[in-house]
């Protein structure tokens, strides 16, 4: 390991860690947020304002995770900060209908076409969940196809990543599920058709649906082969299951209509979440109004939330996606285009084996040489160059995400001068990536 690992301390952070690790365990309420695949005290943020968050100990950084992707406008926006004051204003949950969750409903079905119907939730999580529920409620089936390096929230049977090559039955990923709920998900690699194919022909009518994320980003961004979700899409067509697209972290950022906008793949069901919510906890699964229609209280199959379409949020999810029009995208896939080429540029010079590859805006950086089509591949790179390559760029006031198996995220707010900052801080990232040993 370089010593520019951990090229400086952070006290005010590590503190508050400390204090965070007595009450919740590792000291955090969602995993990655820990640093641990980096190392080093994660920064906890007390405020940002359009592509900056500021830390704890008063540090400024570039940000190029964005709350993991729903910052789409950058931090503090003052439209989508106005909408949320009036909504507060107004009361801040009611338990009954209320109009801003249908217009965010109406404004979601008007960008998406395939969306007919939808229902709001609090989180992509949930969104899946009651997917794969509607589903099986649909088709009067058990099994679930997902794809290994696919990340669909901690919905117990979707947790379930082993297995590779050919259609096996999953083991459990993690302690607390059973072997029943990961025994009815059926695992298999990315961008192969022909697993698919295979897996449908071995289960002959028991597969409800496929979920696939959109384009991936879990996994680092690994795009679909062209052809792949709409191969997906006639396997399950031809065999009685529906195709649901998870678009929680494509919706509404990869295009005005998330990857369906790009590819034009036409899926049965959709869930939704991120950009969304404008930074509030709302998510939302939709799709065929003849599907949906079995959902509660018009069909059979039961979903409730007591938050479910909250003022607060979807307030702020509808100042988000009305500010985000065709101009707005096209900011912020050139200033993604711009930062690509600068890492690109970076780690070139120094001689350091990467691939980035992006989906519309979202992008990711692999230490590897060679392209990344499944998350075999992506295990495969040099992950202990993105460690140092990560440290130094925080240590320089550039906030990566804290692992080399995400998605970077950028915003229309990072402007000229955010991009120079990243452009300066590149070339020691680059070096120390290059010095780095495993
Ligand atoms: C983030 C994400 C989820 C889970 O959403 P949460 O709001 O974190 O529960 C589901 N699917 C995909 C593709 C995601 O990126």
């Amino acid at each position: 390991m370089s010593e520019l690992a951990y090229p400086y301390e952070a006290p005010a952070s590590q503190a508050l860690f400390d204090r965070a690790a007595a009450v919740t365990p590792g000291g955090v309420n969602s995993p990655v947020r820990a640093f641990r695949a980096v190392g080093g005290t994660p920064r906890f943020m007390v405020s940002g304002t359009g592509p900056y968050l500021t830390d704890a100990d008063g540090r400024e950084y570039v940000d190029l995770v964005c709350s993991w992707g729903p910052m789409i406008l950058g931090h503090s926006h003052p439209e989508v900060i106005a909408a949320v004051q009036d909504a507060v204003a107004r009361g801040t949950s009611f338990g009954t209908p209320a109009e801003g969750e249908v217009a965010l409903a109406e404004a979601m079905v008007e960008r998406v076409a395939p969306l007919e119907q939808v229902r709001l939730v609090s989180s992509g999580t949930e969104a899946t969940m009651s997917a794969i529920r509607l589903a099986r409620g649909f088709t009067r089936r058990t099994k679930v196809i997902k794809f290994a390096g696919c990340y669909h929230g901690h919905v117990d049977s979707l947790l379930a990543a082993a297995g590779s090559g050919v259609a096996t039955f999953a083991l459990p990923d993690t302690p607390g599920v059973t072997g029943a709920q990961a025994s009815d998900t059926i695992v298999l690699p990315y961008n192969d058709l022909e697993a698919v194919h295979a897996a449908f022909a071995a289960h002959p009518d028991e597969i409800a649906c496929v979920i696939t994320e959109a384009s991936p980003g879990n996994m680092g961004v690994v795009p679909p082969l062209p052809g792949y979700n709409q191969g997906l899409k006639d396997a399950c067509a031809a065999n009685g299951a529906l195709f649901v697209s998870d678009e929680v972290m494509t919706g509404f950022r990869t295009s005005r209509a998330g990857w369906y906008g790009v590819e034009g793949v036409v899926p049965d069901l959709m869930t939704f979440g991120k950009v969304m919510g404008g930074g509030f906890p709302a998510a939302a699964f939709g799709g065929r109004a003849d599907v949906m229609a079995h959902l509660a209280p018009a069909g059979p199959v039961y979903q409730a939330g007591t938050l479910s379409g909250n003022p607060v949020a979807t307030a702020a999810g509808l100042a988000q996606l009305r500010l985000l029009d065709d101009a707005a995208y096209d900011k912020v896939n050139a200033v993604s285009a711009r930062i690509q080429s600068l890492v690109t540029e970076a780690l070139t010079k120094e001689g350091v084996a990467h691939t980035v590859q992006n989906a519309s805006n979202m992008f990711s950086v692999f230490f590897t040489d060679r392209p990344v089509v499944n998350y075999e591949d992506a295990r495969a790179q040099e992950s202990f160059r993105f460690t140092a390559f990560f440290h130094s760029l925080l240590a320089n006031g550039v906030y990566l995400p804290p692992s080399s198996f995400e998605s970077w995220f950028v915003s229309t707010a990072h402007d000229e001068r955010a991009v120079q900052r990243i452009a300066d801080a590149l070339p020691a990232a680059a070096r120390a990536a290059a010095e780095a040993t495993a």
